[in-house]
């Protein structure tokens, strides 16, 4: 079998660069290999599925103001609603410190034109009268343009649209020919002679570069997301609130989801999903209770957990072309932030592929030679 672009990996990212070489290319034959086609394990269907613009690095404010335009544009495009809850994010600071870096931060985002206020804490408290504003000393919210989507209907959107060949087998092996993937190697026992391999393959990455002889810096990193029920949930708005003590939540229908930075942060096995309960009781909870009394009576629902593929250099995505192995193309290393991303790196990756360069956004700054030079592209706010 022959197909001019093999995709590994058939969740967002791997289908949101499927429909693009097909908006780009159509002439290309793209061929997407899935190893799990109920996706019930992917990143993408355990996903918290928010998109902000409160980022650090001007590469991921473009990211995500291109990704928020998509989503908008779903219905008219796909006659999908995603289902978009412009409620904002709201990022909470507790020292001068934590401050400035919301200031700098609004800074870039601003000159990026996204939506995003600085509220002091009094400002703070006359828009949420419930929080406790004591120790706050400053606070950023998005007005607009921020919030949570459907996730699992951005990828079907893409997959739907996509002409893409879809195949149930996983790739075991890459076939090296003349220092580039000349075939890959399925669990089946076939084999898909290509001319360009896309890894998008979530938190399993690494495996999948290894099998090129790449060194890629992507682990898989368990993130607990629970559901909770409030005796006397908080009145108006709500926004995903990020406390600085990393626990974060939003409202969820009539219930909230919420989470955590962890504890404790190994790699873990590719097939444990065993949620940390102890997360709740022990580091949620509390902090919830102490930044709002309506947060003092709740009771958690339901709880899951999910693995970032998470880029231990800088939690940052990587991709594009690897710089020897030229017909190896990247999109791994999302850490918490890919579903946002999908829009825009599925067409970057389709730019790259197809057209030879990036034209819409310029991603190079998310490039693999980074990794080479140990040079972290820093996010300073990362969830
Ligand atoms: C708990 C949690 C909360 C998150 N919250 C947010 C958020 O609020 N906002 C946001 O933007 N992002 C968030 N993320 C991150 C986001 O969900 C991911 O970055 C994004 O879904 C990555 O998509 P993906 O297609 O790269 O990976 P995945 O969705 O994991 O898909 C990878 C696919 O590759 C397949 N695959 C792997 N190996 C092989 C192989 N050898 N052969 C064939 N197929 C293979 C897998 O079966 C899988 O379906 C969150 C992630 C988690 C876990």
């Amino acid at each position: 079998m022959q197909s001019d672009v093999v995709i590994c990996g058939g969740a967002v990212i791997g289908s949101a660069i499927a429909w693009n070489i097909g908006q780009l290319a159509p002439e290309l034959s793209v061929t997407v290999i899935e190893r799990d086609t109920s996706f019930q394990h992917s990143s993408t269907a355990l996903s918290a599925s928010s998109i902000r613009q409160q980022f650090s690095q001007p590469v991921n404010v473009a990211i995500s103001l291109f990704g928020l335009a998509f989503i908008k544009a779903a219905k008219a495009r796909w006659g999908v609603d995603l289902n978009l809850r412009e409620q904002g994010y709201l990022n909470l600071a507790n020292s001068e410190s934590g401050a400035q870096i919301l200031r700098e931060n609004h800074a870039v985002q601003r000159a990026l034109g996204a939506d995003v206020a600085l509220l002091s804490p009094e400002g703070l408290n006359a828009r949420f009268p419930h929080l406790n504003v004591e120790d706050i000393t400053l606070a950023s919210l998005g007005l607009s343009g921020e919030g949570w989507f459907d996730s699992v209907g951005l990828m079907q959107g893409f997959q739907a649209h996509s002409k893409a060949k879809r195949l149930k087998d996983e790739v075991i092996g890459l076939r090296m020919q003349t220092g580039n993937v000349s075939a890959v190697k399925l669990l089946s026992g076939g084999e898909i002679s290509c001319g360009a391999f896309i890894n998008a393959s979530g938190p399993r990455a690494a495996k999948i570069a290894e099998m090129a002889g790449i060194h890629l810096p992507v682990e898989p990193r368990k993130r607990t997301n629970f559901t909770f029920d409030c005796a006397t949930p908080p009145e108006g708005t709500l926004p995903v609130m990020i406390d600085p003590s990393g626990v974060w939540a939003r409202p969820e229908g009539r219930h909230f989801l919420c989470g955590c930075s962890p504890m404790d942060d190994p790699a873990v096995a590719f097939d444990d999903f065993e949620p940390r309960f102890r997360e709740f009781e022990e580091v949620i909870w509390p902090a919830l209770a102490t930044r709002s009394p309506a947060f003092e009576a709740i009771k958690m629902q339901a709880m899951w957990a999910g693995q970032y593929a998470y880029n231990v250099l800088d939690q940052n995505a990587v991709t594009g072309a690897h710089p020897e192995i030229s017909n190896f193309y990247f999109a791994n290393g999302f850490s918490g932030h890919g579903l946002q991303q999908a829009p825009a790196i599925g067409r970057g990756v389709a730019e790259l592929v197809a057209l030879g360069g990036y034209k819409t956004l310029d991603l190079s700054p998310l490039g693999y030679e980074r990794i080479l030079r140990n040079e972290p592209l820093r996010e300073r706010c990362v969830i």
